[in-house]
């Protein structure tokens, strides 16, 4: 059984899958495009992480793929009704990589917070002009999260160690009896001083944070992204920092990646990280020991694990 792997894995992981086949490791290749197109005909199983989409035109090569496995969680990067319409199974792991997401989520808060990029680049200068790095402190004050599923609640629960209060935007929880708050989305954007963005990427949640939208911040506010990119106006964003209009942003996450406009972004306080949220040793391994047992699972005919 031919499985290709199209994006790094750990070690650990690549062995455990030698033993359920043949591996092709086109991780590192040169020509991916190319490869990914001519190795995928005879592939039973194919393993991505996020950097490798695959659309109907690629899929259309694939002859006997019956697994997509994707090692983490998102599976934006999946023609998932083209799979279903040739019975391909889609698997993936929706939970490895929460605790590095939501820790990365902080850290972008935190650092916005106090323009610690700015900051550690002003002292790389060679500069010491202190009055330009004037933050804000979290206590006391609000975080709206918009999108309050797995991620949204674990950055909830860290931030109150802050002193922050929590209020909320998700339109499919009806029921909340914990403290924090749900509002409706213009409430939340006109209420918080640090929003941070949690949303599954649909149709629903494309441009979300409309330039209309983003309008409805505080000038005082932080806003952070490190959910998918396109749900957020980013070139507006973008503008508004630079204007004064927001007082600092934390992207992990672009509508295009790498983003377009990088020129932009220098000297505002928007601290960017290249989708890095599930890039910690202990989520890769974590991701990749689901993704081992989820296929071991559908080869003994266990679909539960199948999206
Ligand atoms: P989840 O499914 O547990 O939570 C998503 C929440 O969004 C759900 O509660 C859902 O009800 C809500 N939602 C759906 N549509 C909405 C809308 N229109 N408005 C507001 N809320 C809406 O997902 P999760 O595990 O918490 O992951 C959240 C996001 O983080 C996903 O997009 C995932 O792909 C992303 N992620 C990014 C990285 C990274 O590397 N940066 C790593 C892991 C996860």
């Amino acid at each position: 059984m031919k499985i290709l792997i199209c994006d790094k894995l750990n070690p650990n992981v690549s062995n455990e899958l030698n033993k359920i086949g043949n591996c092709l490791d086109i991780s590192e290749s040169d020509n991916k495009s190319s490869d990914l197109l001519k190795e995928i005909s005879n592939a039973e199983i194919i393993v991505i992480r996020s950097g490798t989409t695959l659309t109907s035109d690629i899929l259309e090569h694939a002859k006997e793929l019956k697994i997509i496995a994707r090692c983490g969680v998102g599976v934006d990067n999946i023609d998932l009704s083209y799979a279903k319409n040739n019975n391909i199974l889609v698997t993936n792991s929706p939970a490895a990589n929460l605790i590095s997401v939501v820790e990365l989520t902080v850290a972008l808060i935190i650092n916005a917070s106090r323009k610690i990029t700015l900051a550690d680049q002003h002292v790389k200068s060679s500069d010491w002009n202190r009055s330009k790095f004037l933050g804000i402190e979290l206590y006391g004050k609000t975080l709206g999260i918009i999108g309050f599923g797995k991620a949204g609640k674990l950055v909830s629960e860290r931030m109150k160690a802050f002193g922050m209060s929590i209020v909320f935007y998700d339109p499919f929880i009806s029921d909340w009896e914990g403290p924090e708050q749900s509002l409706e989305l213009d409430q939340l954007l006109k209420v918080s001083d640090v929003v941070s963005v949690h949303v599954v990427k649909t149709k629903e949640t494309e441009n979300l944070l409309s330039k209309e939208k983003l309008n409805l911040l505080k000038e005082s506010a932080i806003l952070v992204n490190t959910s998918r990119g396109g749900v957020i106006d980013e070139k507006y964003l973008v503008e508004m920092l630079k204007n004064n209009k927001l007082f600092g942003a934390g992207l992990d996450v672009f509508e295009a990646e790498p983003p377009l406009n990088v020129s932009e972004f220098h000297e505002i306080n928007l601290v960017t990280t290249p989708h890095i949220g599930a890039s910690t040793a202990e989520a890769q391994l974590k991701a990749g020991i689901d993704t081992v047992e989820n296929i071991k699972k559908i080869l003994s005919g266990d679909l539960t694990v199948a999206l």
